[in-house]
């Protein structure tokens, strides 16, 4: 136990725990929906927590090009400019630098990257990270990583990146300690190192080594699920599991929010996951039923069917007896509510495995 992550009980390799954050408790695991603007897609902060929801993320490099953190500050930081009062996480922003702006030159200092909207060279680097997760109010923070060292296969590209990342990760943690100096443990936010490394083994157990030997407030696995196969993935979490360490500090694997890999992942030993796919999926009219089995609402065989989703579910959208005929009418017209309603199916979907996880334990 720790004064902010009391681990509960361990069940074949399954953890059950609350994490304490100045925002409340998040009880794990926990799967986290993307509000990567601020919102989760299509749902207001009530539908989120409507579907037991814990926790909530939001992207550093999407706020801080729009509306920028000043903004969000002025609007009073992200729980008030949002209305969610759950804890609220956000990333450090490197994921999506690399992968979605034009960067223009990596130096030891940060990376230089051109804004798609307007053109402008844009600076981010560990310090200025942090210092915008700050300002934007977040729970829980991450730190700055260079994912110039994956492949879009998740293989690490270059040694000069694997080393940078965590001479990055020093950086980012003595900036937040610098701005979190004096704050109790109540009133400060909470920080994540990221371990890097790809799908090689050896360069993940130095990078978790390195993670684990520094105060940080939890281990962050990022670099995963970025094209690798399924099996590469779940054999990399397999091989983690054998190398934490013992201290109780909660693990968030980003970006994974698959069912059938979410059980793995929490049954070898993740606390926390986050990932845009039950939203975007259920824009795309995907919804997911028991077993972790798909369906697709467009389907002609449901234009006449009346039975909700999944009779099994206990999410508002089939609580108050959606029928997928009419689902597949909203989507044939295109419209919104029916993303919306899918939506908080397909969140609640995920939240129930993750509820299953904490009464078993
Ligand atoms: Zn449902």
């Amino acid at each position: 136990m720790s004064e902010y992550f009391d681990l509960l009980s361990e069940f074949h390799g399954a953890r059950a725990g609350v994490l304490k954050t100045r925002a409340g408790d998040v009880h794990t695991p926990t799967f986290m929906p993307d509000g990567t603007r601020g919102a989760v897609k299509g749902l207001t902060p009530e539908m989120v927590r409507s579907t037991g929801v814990q926790a909530v993320l939001a992207n550093t490099y999407h706020l801080h090009l729009q509306p920028g953190e000043d903004t969000v500050a002025v609007l009073g930081g992200l729980h008030e400019f949002t209305k969610q009062v759950l804890p609220l996480l956000t990333d450090s922003g490197g994921f999506q630098v690399f992968s979605l702006a034009h960067i223009n030159k990596i130096t030891e200092d940060g990376v230089h990257f051109k804004d798609p909207k307007t053109g402008d060279t844009v600076f981010l680097s560990p310090e200025k990270s942090i210092q915008i997760q700050m300002k934007l109010g977040a729970d829980i923070m991450v730190a700055f990583d260079d994912v110039t060292a994956l492949d879009d296969k998740g293989r690490t590209r270059t040694r000069e990146a694997f080393d940078r990342t965590h001479r990055w990760l020093a950086r980012s943690l003595s900036e937040f300690q610098r701005l979190t100096k004096g704050m109790d443990l109540g009133e400060r936010p909470l920080l994540f190192g990221v371990v890097q490394g790809g799908l090689d083994k050896e360069l993940r157990k130095q990078s978790l080594e390195i993670v684990q030997s520094l105060p940080v407030d939890g281990i962050a696995i990022g670099g995963l699920s970025v094209g690798e196969s399924r099996e590469e993935m779940h054999g990399m979490l397999g091989y983690l599991a054998d190398h934490y360490d013992s201290s109780p500090r909660p693990r968030f694997l980003l970006g994974v929010g698959d069912p059938i890999d979410l059980r793995f992942a929490i049954q070898h030993g993740i606390d926390m996951l986050d990932c845009v796919l039950p939203t975007r999926n259920a824009r795309h009219a995907t919804a997911w039923v028991a077993g972790d089995e798909k369906i697709h609402l467009t389907n002609a065989k449901f234009i006449a069917d009346r039975d909700v989703i999944d009779p099994g579910c206990d999410c508002t959208t089939c609580n108050f007896g959606y029928s997928k005929g009419f689902l597949r009418h909203q989507f044939k017209v295109n419209e919104p509510l029916a993303g919306t309603l899918v939506s908080i199916h397909n969140i609640r979907y995920l939240q129930r495995i993750c509820e299953e996880y904490r009464k078993e334990n």
